[in-house]
């Protein structure tokens, strides 16, 4: 039996490629070669195709450093819901001709099984199940990862997928695939890594060492996607990193966590320790953001040791009232307390950046840049992340009770991009304002790469 993984392509009004790997479809791929399939994989965001050219003929930039960079665009026409927002849209990734003959080298498939993340991208997963449609028709098609599994209804009704996952694990996909009448699949356990041999570039890869979080922010959907706190062993961890340097040269790495930092005696500091007394060197990333809190001064250390770039804090707001009232993860005494740590471990000031978010539920422009401005005061670069409101979670529910939204809000409208001027408080001209504010001052730390 043959299975085609499809990694879609992304609709919006930006993209860009931040260590963003199909991890869960290809962990999909592991578990159905455990099962006995063959697999493949369509990969709609391929930044490394050979025959992807720009307009004149010349290779596309495809790598800017450490294993991020550009997609290649194309301008699309804006969906109905969001026509009103006057900005250019794009599809990112493959030119649809190129996906097509992709798509049409391959011999047909007996399942084809899509992954997704962003729910606001949807409209660039439709186009990529319609384009495996129209090659392999009647070929039974399966639709998960995150946008199923926060907007079921949705996906169900819009998709056009024979089966849409909505419950996450691997009985659920098992059960699906008996379901379409193909042979019925074993029970499979957790610790599966994902099926990284399918990609075509593997100089820059995701980990991730557990699963869930143990607070639950509300403006999060951590605790509602992984309820339990999991955590792989350190040694499992150690050897699949040490197994990518040896087997495809990965240079980087980017850990997937949500709490990488929890318990990091037993945990981080572990994984380190064995990749240094083995000689690993590769560079590793925090796209998720740490949590300052759990910072100890032996992590600290590690994580210096062992190549840590840019190591990334969330703080999200320096007021302490809506620090608690999102949930607690962290005050300003922690923040103060890590940078303070990873400085002394080796680190400079402006290398570590900080996440804030804008746009939250309550919050007026003035206090966002005084969170922006108590970042720069410690000598951190200043991240800036819009809030985008999660099916589920604890602030959109009080959204829609507050009838600040619809309770069938197009997903669309849960890209941060255009969520924040919506609603009216943080305008356009407010997101520039704080955006060329954290810009001015990030640019003001000596030697610092600016990001913001
Ligand atoms: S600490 Fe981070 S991952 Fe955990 S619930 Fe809060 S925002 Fe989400």
């Amino acid at each position: 039996m043959k299975a085609l993984l499809v990694n879609p392509w992304i609709c919006d009004f930006a993209a860009y490629d931040l260590w963003l790997r199909p991890f869960g479809l290809l962990r999909a791929g592991t578990v159905l070669r455990r099962w006995g399939w063959e697999v493949e994989l369509l990969d709609c965001l391929d930044r490394f195709d050979p025959d992807l050219k720009d307009n004149s003929g010349e290779i596309l930039p495809r790598r800017d450093r450490d294993g991020r960079g550009k997609y290649p665009r194309t301008p699309v026409g804006k969906p109905e819901a969001i026509a009103e927002v006057e900005r250019p849209y794009f599809r990112y990734g493959l030119p649809p001709e190129l996906a097509r003959r992709r798509l049409e080298e391959r011999e047909r498939p007996d399942l084809i099984l899509a992954g997704t993340t962003m729910t606001y991208w949807y409209p660039g997963y439709l186009e990529s199940l319609e384009l495996a449609r129209e090659v392999f028709p009647s070929v039974p098609m399966i639709l998960g990862g995150l946008y199923p599994r926060l907007c079921p209804d949705h996906a169900r009704a819009r998709s056009g997928a024979d089966i849409v996952l909505t419950g996450g694990g691997w009985g659920e996909l098992a059960a699906s695939i008996a379901g379409l009448g193909l042979p019925p699949p074993p029970p499979v356990g957790d610790d599966v890594i994902p099926a990284y041999d399918l990609l075509r570039d593997r100089s820059a890869l995701a980990v991730r060492t557990g699963r869930g979080c143990p607070h639950s922010c509300s403006y999060c959907a951590a605790a509602l996607l992984e309820p339990e706190l999991l955590r792989r062993t350190p040694e499992s961890i150690a050897a699949e990193i040490a197994g990518y340097r040896d087997r495809y040269g990965t240079t980087d790495i980017a850990f997937y966590d949500n709490a990488l930092l929890f318990d990091s005696p037993n945990h981080l500091d572990r994984i380190l320790s064995l990749l240094l007394h083995r000689g690993i060197r590769v560079r590793f990333h925090t796209p998720n953001g740490l949590h300052a809190r759990f910072l100890t001064p032996e992590t600290a250390g590690l994580m210096k040791e062992s190549g840590f770039l840019q190591p990334r804090l969330g703080l999200e707001s320096s007021r302490a009232e809506v620090q608690q009232r999102t949930g607690g993860k962290v005050a300003n005494r922690d923040l103060i307390r890590a940078l303070d740590r990873l400085e002394t471990a080796g680190f400079l000031r402006p290398e570590i950046i900080v996440y804030l978010m804008i746009g939250l539920p309550g919050q007026r422009p003035r206090e966002a840049e005084a969170d922006i401005r108590f970042v720069h005061s410690l000598g951190a670069t200043i991240s800036l992340a819009a809030y985008s409101p999660i099916p589920g979670t604890a602030d959109y529910l009080a959204l829609v009770r507050r009838g600040e939204i619809p309770a069938d809000l197009d997903p669309l409208w849960q890209n941060n991009t255009i969520f924040c001027p919506r609603q009216g408080v943080f305008t356009l001209e407010a997101v520039r304002w704080l955006r060329q504010l954290a810009g001015e001052l990030n640019r003001k730390l000596p030697g610092a790469e600016m990001e913001c």
